[in-house]
């Protein structure tokens, strides 16, 4: 076994140990066809099986919950934030938007070249490092949707909790924390997921949705657009992405085995709790970019001094062997992203990394 990096890449991203090494196993021949699961049809028994114990076990790690349908689409989460509004923001309604930074603003700018829209919450006067407070929204009647985006990768902040939206659909974008803790799936009118994060490989966006979100679109929207297309052909209206597919089957199988979302939570709180408890207990060395209230579990982001030692961390860092620690091009500083296949010794490795580099530069 060659040495793995220790990977904090923001996506594509790190994926279990496991996983791809049962990948590997199966990659040529896959359960006897003397094919691998990328050479055979994706309507032939073989094939379909796996796509539907990958949606049967996301509905069974949400605790199998009436109505709600999963499908598989691609083009990521940006084809969602297009998606959404062709689909369900009609003449005569308004979608409102929860502003919380990067990725929120780029679903909100895809909306608006459809239709009406609202900012029914927003974090810009924060700078975006916290999570605005959405107890107390108050949406008008005639609002298709509530948006909003569970875990905001580039600046880090994650919501704790979701708002009660009533008749009106909540829609998270969780790219970048599905599957990362449990929660109620029944407060959600649809859940989307760009898959390069916490699911498996790029290429597959995975879309849970309540069955009457899904089952009539406008009629003059074309076809592979709409979602009652995919919904009513369970995902196989054209070629799937299937080996993508396979892989999230893979990643489901490998959750289970983590004691389920709760499992995987737990682990979660104590690798994100261990680099957060080293940046505070640095003498503000490191800092923290966001308010702790509304501190991300799956990307760290905090600052040094200055852009020069930054730049100092990161090469000192990639001889290390640390990889993905560099901030986002628009935000810029560092960032640990820590998704559910970062194992917690990868996160021992980098505190150990950081104190070593705070004692040799705090002199
Ligand atoms: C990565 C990411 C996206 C974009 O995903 P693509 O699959 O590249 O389109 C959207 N939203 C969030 C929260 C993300 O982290």
């Amino acid at each position: 076994m060659s040495k793995r990096a220790y990977n904090f890449n923001a996506g594509p991203a790190a994926l279990p140990l496991e996983v791809l090494e049962r990948a590997q196993a199966e990659f040529v021949d896959f359960k006897g066809t003397g094919m691998s699961i990328m050479e055979m049809s994706h309507r032939g028994k073989v094939y379909e099986e796996v796509h539907h114990e990958a949606q049967a076990r996301l509905l069974s790690l949400f605790g199998n919950p009436q109505g709600y349908k999963v499908l598989f689409l691609q083009g990521g989460a940006s084809t969602q934030f297009a998606m959404i509004p062709l689909n369900l923001l009609t003449e005569g309604k308004t979608a409102g938007y929860v502003r919380t930074g990067s990725w929120a603003n780029k679903a909100l700018k895809e909306a608006k070249l459809v239709g009406s829209t609202f900012v029914a919450a927003s974090s810009e006067e924060q700078k975006y490092m916290s999570v605005p407070d959405l107890s107390r929204l108050e949406l008008p009647d005639n609002a298709a949707y509530l948006h909003v985006t569970s875990n905001e990768t580039i600046e880090g902040t994650q919501f704790k909790s979701f708002p009660d939206t009533g008749k009106v659909p909540l829609i998270a974008d969780m790219s970048s924390d599905i599957l990362s803790r449990p929660f109620d799936l029944t407060q959600f009118g649809m859940i989307y997921a760009g898959a390069q994060k916490n699911l498996g490989p790029s290429g597959v966006t995975v879309v849970i949705a309540r069955e009457e979100l899904v089952s009539s679109s406008p009629e003059h929207l074309p076809t592979i657009f709409r979602y009652d297309t995919h919904a009513s052909n369970n995902s196989l209206y054209n070629t799937p992405p299937s080996f993508s597919i396979y892989m999230v089957n893979e990643v489901l199988k490998w959750i289970e085995e983590q004691g389920n979302l709760s499992g995987v939570q737990q682990k979660n709180h104590e690798k994100a709790q261990l680099l957060y408890d080293t940046i505070d207990d640095s003498e503000g060395f490191f800092r923290g970019c966001v308010d702790q209230a509304s501190r991300s579990e799956m990307n760290v982001t905090f600052r040094l001094a200055s852009e020069e030692l930054e730049k100092e961390f990161i090469k000192a860092a990639e001889q290390e062997g640390f990889v993905g620690l560099k901030g986002h091009r628009s935000v810029g500083g560092l960032r640990a992203s820590i998704y559910n296949a970062v194992p917690l010794a990868s996160i021992q490795a980098l505190v150990d990394f950081m104190k070593h580099f705070h004692g040799k530069y705090s002199k």
